[in-house]
């Protein structure tokens, strides 16, 4: 699933390959996609429409465009977009496709079929309820030591759990959690409000530190037009992540080998030795 870096880095490349592009047509191929607006809405609403620009909050991708509308649409577990010549046949699990002037197309591909799209009103859009609850951006200047420190100490909930919680912290998905906490030296089990305000400060520059690792990774990285949504791999030496994925395989610290447990049915990934609390 693709986190927050590599969501920005889909919002940085759509930037250049689509801006002030025009969408001659759009099809709802998919009703599931966009579940609360039907097909032919979806397709007046975007018909000869043009791209202003796109942005992103969190892990949507926002498409702003010159009728007062916003395309929005999120990636989930496997969404990509990918942009085709006129002559190049449809990918399988074609959901959406947008005509271009010119003659190309963008499709949203998602064999898996958890991708989300609707439109807005631009005015409304961050009174959408996919929008209006997320908490403050990792890199933005709410997100600072004071907030965490807060947040931390307004719940025993273990922090593993807190960080994932899109409502407190936006965009911090399984990944970067355990890289973080691993960063930060906390175990993923500890109760929040039990936090140091040492390690809270640590954690908060972590999470910054292992998003800006990915988006400097990816920024040399450019995704070609036929694959908008790649994955990028972590910044660790070997283009590995420092815990994550990691089990059994010596820790970058100590050398004791890297625990795996499941929380919330998610795996996290850690060191016994350096995350000792
Ligand atoms: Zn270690």
């Amino acid at each position: 699933m693709p986190e927050l870096p590599e969501v920005e880095i889909v919002v940085r490349s759509l930037n250049k390959l689509l801006r002030s592009r025009r969408i001659e047509r759009a099809e709802l191929r998919r009703k599931l996609l966009a579940p609360s607006i039907k097909p032919h809405i979806f397709a007046k609403r975007l018909a000869k429409a043009q791209i202003k620009f796109i942005h992103r909050r969190g892990k949507h991708i926002l498409f702003d465009l010159d009728n007062g509308r916003t395309l929005i649409a999120h990636l989930r577990m496997s969404g990509r977009f990918m942009l085709l010549d006129h002559d190049a046949d449809d990918p399988k699990f074609a959901h959406a496709v947008f005509h271009l002037d010119g003659g190309e197309r963008l499709v949203f591909q998602d064999q898996r079929h958890f991708g989300f799209m609707n439109v807005a009103e631009t005015p409304r859009l961050f009174e959408m309820k996919e929008l209006s609850k997320l908490a403050p951006e990792p890199f933005s200047d709410e997100f600072d030591d004071g907030y965490l420190r807060k947040l931390l100490k307004s719940t025993s909930r273990n922090i593993k759990q807190l960080l994932l919680d899109q409502t407190k912290v936006c965009g911090v998905g399984n990944i970067y959690a355990s890289e973080a906490m691993f960063i930060a030296g906390i175990r993923p089990t500890a109760r929040s409000n039990s936090i140091t305000l040492k390690k809270t400060i640590l954690l908060r520059k972590a999470v910054v530190q292992v998003m800006n690792a990915t988006l400097e990774i990816g920024a040399k990285i450019s995704l070609d037009r036929v694959n908008i949504g790649g994955n990028i791999y972590g910044p660790g030496a070997d283009g590995d992540w420092l815990v994550y994925g990691r089990e059994g395989k010596p820790c970058p610290k100590c050398s004791a080998p890297i625990a795996r447990i499941v929380q919330s049915t998610r795996s996290t990934f850690f060191c016994r030795k350096c995350q000792s609390r």
